[in-house]
């Protein structure tokens, strides 16, 4: 049987650690703000930025939320980033992707300060990941991480897979993986024997999309196991990628969905904002 990750645990004790800076930097008067720009209804991004408001209470940060119109123009967009990348009361500014098909989220966010893109999506910031000189972690990823080192498991020497390679998580997830001396395999929909590659993980993270693909015959006695995936199964209940009924006896930590990986990608999205503020500050 293996121990249950605890994402919403975990994800408590990093934004008690935020609170408590931040509530240091109030002191020295210094406030975090963090902007959250919204286009359009999409429901499932509503859910989002509400999420990431009420974190930014419960860790003591001002949010400021534009709610634009779905008929938005890029021009429109662009001229709010600008503002906000002015706005002295704004250390981080988040826009909720996806965006409505007219607009192209890489013009917005090449468009964002990269010391405010607490996304750490900018070209800039992934580049910076790329050489190991970060300030800003991708939240998904770093959220993987966190969870990762709350089980105790050293990375070093470790074989790992990632599951994926989208540019918000797989590939940022093997990078920091790697930073951490992982021995890393990245998998995508053109590998070859992906159960093989699979079970030869001590450390095995799924970002596919694909409603529990991944069964106990893909994972090795013992891993660890993350699962990134949000996915709704043929009930319409919310799952992940990774069967979890099936997988939890074999692996020696995995993480459910809800309640694993979620929660802490919020965490780490205020995590940046503080980091964004103590940057602009000269603290870190
Ligand atoms: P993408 O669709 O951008 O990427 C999916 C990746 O999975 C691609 O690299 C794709 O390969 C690969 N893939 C698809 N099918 C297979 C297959 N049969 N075998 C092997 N690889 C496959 O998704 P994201 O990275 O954005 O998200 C992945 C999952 O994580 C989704 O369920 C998403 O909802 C969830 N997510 C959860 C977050 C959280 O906070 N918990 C945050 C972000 C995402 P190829 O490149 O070849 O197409």
């Amino acid at each position: 049987m293996s121990k249950i990750i605890d994402g919403k645990a975990v994800a408590a004790q990093v934004k008690e650690r935020i609170k408590a800076e931040a509530a240091q930097l109030k002191e020295q008067g210094i406030e975090i703000g963090l902007a959250v720009v919204i286009v359009g209804d999409d429901p499932a991004s509503k859910v989002y930025v509400r999420n990431k408001k009420r974190a930014c209470e419960e860790v003591g940060f001002n949010s400021y939320e534009y709610a634009l119109p779905e008929d938005t123009t890029e021009e429109q967009l662009l001229e709010l980033v600008k503002k906000l990348n002015a706005d002295d009361k704004v250390n981080g500014i988040l826009v909720q992707l996806p965006l409505p098909k007219h607009l192209d989220d890489k013009v917005i966010i090449n468009n964002i300060l990269p010391e405010k893109d607490v996304d750490a999506f900018h070209p800039v910031n992934v580049g910076k990941i790329m050489i190991g000189n970060y300030s800003f972690l991708p939240c998904t990823p770093a959220g993987v991480m966190e969870l990762i080192a709350s089980t105790g498991t050293e990375i070093a020497g470790k074989e790992c897979v990632v599951i994926g390679r989208s540019n918000i998580v797989g590939k940022p997830q093997a990078m920091l993986l790697l930073h951490k001396n992982g021995t890393v395999t990245i998998c995508h929909s053109k590998t070859k024997n992906l159960k093989e590659v699979c079970r030869r993980a001590d450390i095995l993270v799924a970002a596919v999309g694909r409603a529990k693909m991944i069964t106990s015959d893909y994972i090795k006695e013992g891993a660890v196991v993350i699962d990134v995936g949000m996915n709704r199964d043929e009930n319409g209940k919310l799952c992940g990628d990774v069967d979890f009924d099936d997988c939890k006896d074999k692996a020696s930590f995995i993480t459910p969905v809800p309640g694993g990986v979620g929660p802490m990608t919020i965490a780490m999205l205020m995590q940046n904002t503080l980091t964004a503020a103590k940057v602009k500050h000269g603290i870190m």
